[in-house]
Order: C-alpha cells, then structure tokens, then sequence
C-alpha cells in the first residue's frame, strides 16, 4: 500500500494542493519529516533539491500556522535561502501549497527595489522567506519584526556557509525569540554544519534521505546534441513525430521565448510565449488557451514558469539547459508527475554541453544522448568534437555511435543502462 499525504495528518486543504499538483504519495523526506514538524520538533534534513525537500516543511508549516490561527502581522515564519533563485521557488511553492488557506507568504531578496518589499511587510505577512543580507537591511531599517517567529527553516545550510553567510546567519538567530521550531536542510554534513546545527537545533528529528532524485527517477529523460541554429527545427519535427499534443519548453531568454513560439506558429504548431515582459493578463490568458489545448506549447522562461499551475505534461523541453542545474530538477519536475509517465527532452549545442556535467551530479546519474537522425551537432561548429568526447569516454567516436533513435518508431535501440555504462 502505497502512503498518503492525508495519512501523514494533514488536513484536506493541504492534501488537496498536493494532488493537483499530481503527487502521489509523500517522498522518503515528507514521509518523515512532516509528522515530526507537525509534533512540534526540531528537524536536522540531509537533502537536496529534488528530493521533496520544500514540501516536506512548507506543507506542516501551512498547517501549523493556519490551525494556531493567531493574526498578526509580525512574520511568524521565517525561511531563509542562500540565493533569490531559491527564495523565490520556495514563496512559490508555499502560495501553491497554501492555496486553500488564507494565510500570506512574501518573498525578499536583494538586488531589486526595497519599496515594493517594504509595503508589502506593512500590510503583514505569515510566512517570510527571504536571503540574509537583505532581511538583515529591513530589520535595520525596523521595516520587519522578527520577534514574533516561530518556526524558523534554514534552507540549503551547505550553500549559506559556502556562499559566507554564517555571520549574517548569526545575527538573524538573534533577532529571533528563544522559544521556537527551528528546521535546518542541508544537502552535506560538513562539521560546520554539524557545528551550527548544535548551535541552534534541540533534540532535532535527524532524517537523512538517499540521495535520490524524484526527477530523476521518474522522468524519462534524454539529450540530443544538435548544432544551434538546428535546435527549432529539431523541435518542431519532435511535435510532429511524436504527435505532441502538450509540451512546455523552456528558454534562457524572453527574446528567445518570443522568437521560438512565432517560429512554430509560421510552422503550424500552436504555440505562446510566456515571460517577465508579458502583462499578467496575457500569461493569464497564454496559460489558459494552454490548458483547453487551443495551444500545443508553452514556451516560458524560468521566472514566468515558477508557480504555474499545470498538470501532468507528458512533455518537457530544455530548448536551452538552464545555467543553474536546480532549475533543470524544476523543470523537469512538471512532467512525470503522479505515476503518468513523463519525457524530459534536451537540445543540447556544444557550447551548452558544460552545463550537463553539474546536472548530472544533481541527479546522482547520466542523462542519455541520442542523435536524432539528421541531426547530428553541425558539423561547421567547431565545439561539436569536444561534445562527443565528453560523452563518450574512451573514444573519438562518431556520433554514429550513440543509441540512436528513430523518431518514428519511437523504438530505443540501446536500454538506458547500456548507454549509461557507455557514458561512463
Ligand atoms: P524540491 O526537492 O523541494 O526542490 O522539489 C523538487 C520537485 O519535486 C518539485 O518540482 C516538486 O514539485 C516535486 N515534488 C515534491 N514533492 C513531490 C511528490 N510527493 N511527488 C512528486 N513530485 C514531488
């Protein structure tokens, strides 16, 4: 018998944010870590992206927050990231779960206007998330009031330390109040971890997850080299072969984005592009025709895809490999979802091939490389040799040597672990 989110003692409001966004069950991390949280403990969490990790302490936070139900407009929850990226998918991933309640989440980061932050810390928040250096400038400015806490997560503890942010770490600790619920994730147990933890941690749940990667296992994912300039109409010949009906594809850029869905539209295939450019009305309505199927594919940058609410896509597309290997764990988090089967594709050029190797590390495993037929990196790019080395240990091989697959079969000739032992 597979688990449940409601037997983990979450209420429907909760289980139901988690089954429209197509899980299952709970992951290892939420099966432990959410009752313990839910009791009140302190949890030390050995995980990273990809495990779960967001939801296995947003989801009990909601929770606790909604049923304690005491209005105020100090933050009561304070979570802290090492990177806006991270700030930003995690206030994301709480307004997603909490969609059922009322309670309000905001999110603060450096490097952009803190006015819009400022007013919305005025008008009260629940749940603050937010990296150090500029929660420490609102709390100089008194602008937030961190007296009323009392859950506080350390997200990502690795990354802070790396990134130098044990003293900004440190000052935040004190303006927190003595009694409270304090969670720590890291993905590695340096002592300094180790060292903080004790610091800050009592008793602490001590759950530690293999490193497994749902994305990873449940996503069928592939590379194909191609040479840029080929990458759309590569694309364009998968949705036609593959008779693609739903696909989300990713850009680097706006312009980007913009350009490839008009390429597809002058090519029939119904497409809209979604980015920071668009009106919210626009990517309102892009989202929409999206779901009726009036629109086959969404392309979207990174920023514009965070927090929409779709289901289940049998298809992803890396049109470009994000430069931060956890938004590819993100990405690819959209398909597969709730036992569907999902295929997370990949168009990589050689300049781009780089990025794959801290992808790789994040998923614990090789990604297969198949050359389309015809669509071999161009041979004009001068990078394409190094792509082929780097995927073929031991040999110069032609491209020729891949698994490849007919597209229209749809047939593998290699498994996937022939051509993960073959990439070494
Ligand atoms: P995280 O480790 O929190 O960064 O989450 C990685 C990805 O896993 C996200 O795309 C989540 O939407 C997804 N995810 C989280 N919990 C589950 C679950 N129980 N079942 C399937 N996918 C999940």
């Amino acid at each position: 018998m597979m688990m449940t989110f409601d037997q983990l003692g979450l209420r429907p409001e909760l289980v139901k944010a988690t089954a429209s966004q197509g899980y299952a069950s709970p992951t290892p991390i939420q099966a432990q870590a959410i009752p313990a949280i839910l009791d009140g403990r302190d949890v030390l969490g050995g995980a990273q992206t990809g495990t779960g990790k967001t939801a296995a302490f947003a989801l009990p936070v909601l929770q606790k927050l909604n049923q304690e139900g005491r209005r105020s407009r100090r933050p009561r929850c304070l979570v802290l990231t090492p990177t806006r990226e991270l700030a930003a998918q995690v206030g994301e991933f709480m307004k997603v779960y909490g969609k059922h309640l009322s309670l309000r989440s905001a999110v603060v980061f450096g490097g952009v206007n803190i006015n819009p932050q400022i007013n919305t810390l005025k008008r009260g928040v629940d749940i603050l998330v937010a990296t150090p250096g500029r929660l420490l400038d609102l709390a100089g400015q008194k602008m937030v009031d961190l007296s009323a806490v009392e859950i506080f997560i350390l997200d990502e503890a690795d990354r802070m330390l790396d990134m130098g942010f044990i003293h900004d770490i440190k000052r935040v600790l004190k303006l927190l109040p003595g009694k409270r619920q304090n969670l720590l994730f890291s993905a590695t147990f340096s002592e300094d971890i180790k060292k903080l933890a004790d610091k800050f941690l009592a008793n602490p749940a001590m759950i530690e997850v293999a490193r497994k990667n749902i994305a990873a296992e449940k996503v069928d994912q592939v590379v194909h080299p191609v040479g840029l300039k080929d990458k759309r109409v590569l694309l364009a010949k998968l949705i036609h072969d593959g008779n693609w009906q739903q696909a989300l594809v990713f850009t680097r850029t706006k312009h980007g984005a913009n350009r490839l869905a008009g390429y597809l539209e002058k090519n029939g295939i119904g497409a809209a592009a979604i980015h920071g450019n668009k009106s919210q009305a626009a990517r309102t309505r892009a989202l929409a025709e999206f779901k009726k199927g009036k629109v086959q594919i969404l392309v979207a940058t990174d920023i514009a895809a965070r927090g929409l609410d779709i289901d289940r896509l049998p298809h992803v597309v890396n049109f470009d490999l994000p430069n931060v290997a956890e938004d590819y764990v993100h990405r690819i988090g959209r398909t597969g979802r709730a036992g569907c089967s999902g295929e997370a594709v990949s168009l990589v050029s050689a300049d781009e091939q780089k990025l794959l190797r801290p992808i790789e590390r994040l998923l614990g495993r090789k990604i297969d490389v198949e050359v389309v037929d015809g669509f071999a990196q161009n041979p004009a790019d001068k990078n394409e040799e190094t792509f082929v080395n780097f995927t073929r240990k031991g040999g110069r091989g032609k491209t020729g040597g891949f698994s490849s697959r007919s597209r229209s079969t749809g047939k593998r000739r290699n498994s996937p672990g022939e051509v993960r032992a073959a990439a070494g």
